[in-house]
């Protein structure tokens, strides 16, 4: 085959540039025939200068321009000159991109194209425009505001979302095309800019901002601005000096978010725990506080001053290692507090290994609190520990009092019930031998004699109704615990009255009751109460019938019984003592053992209540007992 070759083919030296140059140099014919390839050429397409030559030039683009390509020849031809991207196929079968330009008829029949390969610039460019959109993205998504300061022209440009943050949206939304177009950023004055940021944080933001473009050190701050609208935002704002391609600084850029929430958030937070810290600290209570670990972390004052031991010493603490804790049992309680479950400990003894109890027994009562966070996670729990050692003393005391007075109470019952058992036995026999001598001697027994008889036979009756007058007593005094029911008064005053039915028929007495409450009380005792009271009134009547009343009043917390008579009464001076076991203001007049009223109060004090009389000498007398609701 006969090239027609381009250059002079002794101009070796011309060929062996063209031949060297890095763009590829191509030559066709009229027929789009390569009659020439220089050596870049080659290494672009990836084929051989054989291979090369003899292609057309729909050869070596991609099959989707092909036709194309052969189409726009004629119109090449007119026009001499043509250039652009361009895309060619290579022989390897990749793709390159291309900037090419191609001149007709550089010699009759003969085209030449220049091709450069910009197949990585275009990829860099497409990568760094779409690295630039995922970052402009990126900034709204994060609304973050971004901004550059051209030192240069000591213009400011920021973004849409920085616009809104400082509440400049109407100035914005004049150009928002023109924005778009540069980049996203629209210009102002660095002073505008500053305009915007708080009068009183505004010098700190100039002389940090200032540093940093002189120094070039990355900058982070804070700062408030005051919007259009007058509200005042937080601001956190970082960024750095920004330097072009020969390292000099040529402003700065700034990456800006607003924190105001956040700061509140956190301001509240510090508000929170300076309250709890001095509540803590102000606490009577002796407080320590522990990690999810067990370990103590902190303790207030009342703490120190409890255990009298200094705060360090409660450092390497570990609840969950306090071996007497763990004796006594209450290690699950503890656990429960560290699950979320607030809980009290039970009293238990405690030996403090240290501080002022050290070596004494303390009974300590602690109630445990967790401390979660947001999530329901335990983050510490708080132990409130008091001492009852005071108090368990106490009690403890007082219940071997009363344990004590329980068996003197049931030994002193025991020896009045045998004594007076034993007593009554020799009474008995006093009794039934004076009758006995009666019965046998009475004719040989002088008028005198017969007397004495008569006085040992009442005198031991009498002792016998002294004996079991006692023993009544020391029933309803020693009883123990009462058995309270709900009751009708009414029904138990009847059945005082029953008992009495004998007295009352006897003596004519008239008896009149208002109505009576149902209270708890024991029936029993309550029935011999009034048949104390009421056979007192009719027994005390004098010489007028008896006439006697009954009522009941109540206030918040009791009711009032009284029994009132219109009989001998009471000489104010006695008021107190009748109460008393065998005081009795009468001799034989009245039969009387001087126990009725003794067991009266010994009946109404065992129900909480009290007794009491109101009376004159002659005036009749009227008796009250409280009850407790
Ligand atoms: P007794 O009636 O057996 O003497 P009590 O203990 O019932 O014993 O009463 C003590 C004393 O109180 C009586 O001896 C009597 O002097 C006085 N007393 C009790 N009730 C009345 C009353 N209703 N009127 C006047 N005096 C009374």
């Amino acid at each position: 085959m006969q090239f027609d070759y381009p250059f002079q083919v002794t101009d070796d030296a011309l060929s062996a540039a063209v031949d060297r140059l890095p763009d590829a140099v191509l030559i066709a014919d009229d027929s789009r025939t390569f009659v020439y390839a220089n050596a870049a050429a080659c290494k672009l397409l990836a084929l051989c200068t054989a291979d090369l030559i003899g292609k057309r030039i729909e050869d070596i683009v991609p099959g989707d321009v092909r036709e194309h390509v052969a189409g726009q020849w004629e119109s090449f031809l007119q026009a001499g000159v043509q250039q652009g991207p361009f895309r060619v196929l290579a022989g390897d079968g990749s793709e390159r991109e291309v900037d090419f330009t191609a001149v007709a008829r550089i010699r009759p029949g003969m085209h030449i194209t220049f091709l450069r390969d910009v197949t990585a610039q275009r990829i860099a460019e497409r990568t760094r425009m779409e690295s630039e959109r995922l970052a402009k993205m990126a900034l709204s998504a994060g609304r973050m505001g971004s901004w550059v300061w051209h030192s240069e022209t000591g213009n400011v440009s920021w973004n849409e979302t920085m616009e809104r943050m400082f509440g400049l949206t109407n100035e914005w939304s004049l150009d928002t095309h023109s924005r778009l177009f540069a980049g996203g950023l629209s210009d102002h004055t660095y002073e505008s800019f500053l305009s915007a940021i708080h009068p009183d944080d505004r010098e700190y933001v100039r002389v940090r901002l200032g540093e940093t473009a002189r120094f070039g050190k990355e900058y982070d701050i804070e700062y408030r601005i005051v919007r259009r609208d007058g509200e005042i935002r937080w601001i956190a704002n970082r960024g750095q000096a920004l330097f072009n391609s020969v390292n000099k600084r040529i402003g700065l850029l700034g990456l800006c978010w607003d924190v105001t929430e956040a700061r509140e958030a956190e301001s509240q937070l510090r508000l929170s725990e300076v309250r709890f810290r001095t509540l803590l600290e102000q606490s009577p209570l002796s407080t320590q506080l522990f990690g999810p670990d067990g370990r103590a972390v902190l303790v207030n004052k009342a703490w120190t001053e409890f255990w009298g031991t200094p705060a360090e010493n409660a450092i390497g603490y570990n609840i969950f290692e306090d071996q007497q804790l763990i004796d006594h049992g209450v290690m699950p309680k503890i656990e429960r507090a560290f699950r979320g479950e607030p809980s009290e400990l039970p009293i238990i003894p405690y030996f403090p290994p240290g501080g002022k109890f050290k070596g004494q027994e303390i009974w300590v009562r602690a109630f445990i609190y967790p401390v979660q966070d947001d999530e329901g996670h335990v983050q510490q729990i708080v132990v409130i520990h008091e001492d009852v050692t005071t108090g368990k003393r106490l009690e403890h005391e007082r219940l071997k009092q009363a344990e004590e007075l329980a068996r003197s109470n049931s030994e002193l019952q025991r020896f009045v019930y045998v004594a007076s058992h034993d007593l009554k036995e020799p009474l008995r026999n006093m009794g039934a031998f004076s009758q006995l001598l009666r019965q046998r001697a009475n004719d040989r027994l002088s008028p005198d004699e017969r007397e004495y008889l008569t006085h040992i036979a009442d005198g031991s009756k009498r002792m016998a109704a002294l004996i079991d007058g006692l023993l009544d007593y020391s029933r309803a005094s020693f009883q123990r615990d009462l058995v309270l029911v709900l009751a009708d008064v009414n029904e138990l005053l009847r059945q005082a009255l029953e008992n009495l039915a004998a007295t009352i028929l006897q003596t004519g007495a008239a008896i009149q009751a208002g109505p009576l409450p149902t209270i708890k009380c024991a029936p029993v005792n309550v029935v011999q109460l009034f048949q104390n009271l009421i056979g007192n009134a009719i027994k005390y009547a004098g010489p007028k019938r008896p006439a006697i009343s009954i009522s009941a009043n109540e206030d918040e917390k009791h009711w009032t019984f009284s029994v009132q008579d219109s009989g001998i009464g009471i000489d104010p001076k006695f008021h107190e003592q009748i109460f008393g076991v065998f005081r009795r203001l009468h001799g034989r007049e009245y039969a009387g053992t001087g126990i009725g009223l003794a067991i009266c109060k010994a009946i109404v004090e065992k129900h909480c209540g009290n007794i009491w009389v109101e009376s004159e000498a002659g005036q009749g007398a009227k008796f009250f007992f409280t009850l407790p609701k």
